[in-house]
């Protein structure tokens, strides 16, 4: 059913009686001539994803999804207090811990809170510069792309690449904080340029999971990522031009960061990049700066998942499909109409809301998922990426059984001194 102003044009709350909308099958151009190098198979029955469907916004409005349980998970978000219990990894200090990660972006969000709009997460991150009025002159694309590269490097991004817009990877519709309530999707039209960029979570902090301790390393790679997309936003709207930073709102971001050359889609849903594996947090700027473009990159994630079933044996709730790619659906929160390894997502929710914090067990275990904190050690997860591209893959399988350290570190050992106490890379 969809959503219709009542009254005085205040939206009707979403429910299970007034579902998003539905689409249905993507009008506009359904294949593109990235899609094979990118590793995509779009179906006829492709349908862009409408944001109210995502788990997290289902847990507000949607029946089977919501409880006290939940409300207190997203509490818990702001109050270490409320999830905290005598176990290692989910004290006090661990959650107050984790709380200190998230800062950046708790205090994104509530910029704009009063004005109903949720920063990085259901709006667009609004950016501290206006759009200068006079616009600085471009030489060319290439040479500005280059020099934005720069920019962003110093800003903190850690990996970025640069793709033409895709209308199918936009949300079709967006959530509205205000009236739990749906709202027209709003991104300005002519931004025809993404840029999206990576930014690393650390290392040892992610071996802990699960545990509220692991959960720093995503809070504070979200809260960086934030920091990072307003610097180069900023940077762009004070030359001239537009802008929108954005995080988890507005688009998907995993066939963007393919398409911009970041990585490949791992059979955990994660992107995988060939520099730090899964363990990356994920931005993108849509703009009008003229900017050139780069190309996908394959390096064998795609063969390689094919043998692999870390994650899928790993997840404690079995949210992840240990076949092979498919296009059949587990929920209303998976795309529809790409053939591809999907999660069913209500299972991993419940699994973080059971656990009161988030779980990447899946980024834990994922072989791509290195220490590369010394020379030697990156020496050999370069070495690795490259075994496991080849036809020797079962070799850098079973090397990694071996040699690589998979499993969990327990929390106690991040806290007594294991690992490097700084960001491991
Ligand atoms: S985050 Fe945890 S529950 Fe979710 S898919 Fe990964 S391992 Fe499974
Ligand atoms: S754990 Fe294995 S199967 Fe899962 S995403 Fe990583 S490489 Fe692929």
């Amino acid at each position: 059913m969809k959503n219709e102003p009542l009254g005085h044009n205040k939206p009707v709350p979403l429910s299970n009686d007034n579902q998003p909308t539905h689409e249905g099958p993507y009008q506009g151009q359904l294949h593109d001539p990235r899609d094979e190098a990118c590793g995509f198979d779009i179906l006829p029955s492709f349908e862009r994803f409408n944001k109210n469907n995502d788990t997290y916004n289902r847990g507000r409005w949607d029946e089977r999804i919501m409880s006290k349980k939940v409300l207190d998970w997203f509490r818990g978000m702001y109050r270490p207090d409320i999830a905290a219990r005598d176990r290692d990894g989910y004290t006090a200090k661990d959650f107050a811990f984790r709380l200190g990660g998230w800062v950046g972006t708790n205090l994104l969000i509530e910029r704009n809170l009063k004005n109903g709009r949720v920063d990085g997460y259901q709006d667009d991150i609004e950016i501290y510069s206006q759009t200068a009025k006079e616009k600085v002159e471009i030489e060319s694309p290439e040479k500005m792309s280059k020099e934005l590269k720069r920019v962003a490097g110093i800003f903190g991004a850690e990996l970025i690449g640069i793709t033409s817009a895709d209308q199918r990877w936009h949300y079709s519709h967006w959530y509205d904080a205000d009236h739990n309530a749906e709202k027209p999707a709003n991104l300005p039209e002519g931004l025809n340029n993404t840029i999206v960029i990576g930014t690393t979570m650390d290392h040892n902090i992610i071996k802990t999971y699960p545990s509220a301790t692991a959960g720093t390393a995503v809070g504070f790679g979200y809260s960086q990522d934030a920091n990072t997309l307003q610097a180069i936003g900023t940077f762009i709207q004070a030359m001239g031009y537009r802008a929108v930073a954005s995080m988890n709102d507005t688009a998907q971001k995993v066939p963007y960061a393919i398409q911009a050359g970041l990585g490949e889609n791992g059979r955990h849903s994660m992107l995988i990049s060939e520099e730090f594996g899964p363990r990356v947090r994920l931005g993108q700027i849509f703009t009008d700066l003229p900017l050139s473009f780069d190309e996908s990159k394959r390096f064998g994630v795609k063969e390689f998942c094919t043998i692999c079933r870390r994650c899928s044996d790993s997840c404690p709730p079995r949210a992840i499909h240990d076949g092979e790619p498919q296009d059949e659906i587990y929920n209303q929160s998976n795309f529809v109409g790409i053939r591809k390894w999907s999660i069913d997502n209500e299972k991993c929710f419940k699994f973080w809301v059971n656990q009161g914090t988030d779980c990447g067990i899946c980024i834990r275990d994922c072989p791509y998922n290195m220490d590369t904190s010394t020379w030697l050690k990156q020496k050999y997860y370069q070495f690795w990426v490259w075994l496991a591209g080849t036809r020797l893959r079962r070799l850098a399988l079973w090397l990694d059984y071996k040699i690589g350290d998979g499993g969990r570190k327990e929390p106690d050992w991040w806290w007594s001194g294991g690992g490097d106490a700084t960001l491991n890379k």
